[in-house]
């Protein structure tokens, strides 16, 4: 199926859907094979992290829909929403590569209509972290996965371990909204010196590089203590005094119950350690399991 689009030629494997119309059409004829169908939405700015998601939809065995969208509702007042890094052909050749059936790249005035009175209200693990540092965020996040799902109806749809909230949060919608979707998260990838990979890491100045794997270093060693019997208050703050002086500014380095986010005094099956630390002005998140 050809869409209406120049770029389709120069990529033969994959169609690319820039409209509803185009949208749904591509949806329905990948979805005749009969294998339902998968997603993974991103805001482009491809690495190896997003390369996993659609590889794992892939081999999942049903076509794989990937989107592209910078999501202005997701970025609020404070943050670049223009600096957002944005290179559509090598996202599209990446996509081509792992193996996705169709790209689909919205525009903003498709994603939000004039005149838009509506978004999803979150509570419970949208709450607290990355929800207080970021006012909005998932709201904006949340509201456009929405759309998202109710515009491809896929299967499965793969997010990413990395944005251990957003994957709670995510998860938590579609249960609560009774959305048919499973949601299935992503182990992190990362670089060979452990930090996590993301789109953010390519404004880290030389001497910031250097010092970000000290992030992932720390919520390992916090786990490993936590597993020994360690008193998790201590420990805690004992990594966000190595962060501060190796020069991160420590926004939150904390114990959580894994679903809900919730803080916690003692690590359980589900726990997790998340942090998100600034080096200049670049926010880096991760976390780590507590096994
Ligand atoms: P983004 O384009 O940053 O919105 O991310 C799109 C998806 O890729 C989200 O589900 C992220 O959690 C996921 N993702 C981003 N970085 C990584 C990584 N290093 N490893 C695994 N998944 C990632």
């Amino acid at each position: 199926m050809l869409l209406s689009n120049a770029a389709c030629t120069k990529f033969p494997h994959m169609m690319i859907a820039r409209t509803l119309p185009d949208l749904r059409a591509a949806c329905a004829s990948l979805r005749e094979t009969g294998g339902g169908l998968t997603f993974v939405p991103t805001m482009g700015a491809l690495h190896d992290g997003h390369r996993a998601l659609v590889k794992a939809a892939v081999a999942s065995g049903a076509p794989a829909v990937a989107s592209i969208f910078v999501n202005p509702l997701q970025f609020n007042p404070t943050e670049d929403l223009s600096r957002y890094p944005r290179d559509e052909p090598a996202d599209l050749a990446v996509l081509e590569e792992c193996g996705c059936s169709l790209a689909w790249l919205p525009d903003v005035e498709t994603m939000y209509p004039a005149g838009e009175a509506t978004t999803i209200s979150l509570t419970g693990p949208a709450e607290r972290w990355e929800g207080d540092a970021r006012p909005g965020h998932f709201r904006g996040v949340a509201t456009v996965c929405a759309k998202l799902f109710g515009q491809v109806r896929p299967d499965r749809a793969y997010f990413g371990e990395k944005d251990w909230q957003q994957l709670q949060v995510i998860g938590r919608m579609v249960a609560d909204l009774l959305l048919p979707l499973e949601i299935v998260g992503i182990e992190t990838v990362r670089e060979t010196d452990g930090l996590a990979m993301s789109s953010r890491n390519r404004f880290l100045s030389p001497a910031e590089r250097a010092i970000a794997p000290v992030l992932n270093r720390m919520l390992k060693e916090t786990a490993r203590s936590l597993v020994e019997g360690a008193v998790t208050e201590p420990v805690l703050d004992n990594a966000r005094r190595n962060l501060t002086e190796a020069g991160f500014g420590v926004d939150y380095f904390a114990l959580v119950d894994g679903p809900t986010l919730a803080p916690i005094a003692f690590a359980n099956p589900t726990a997790r350690l998340i942090a998100t630390a600034r080096l200049g002005a670049i926010r880096l998140l991760d976390n780590v399991a507590v096994l």
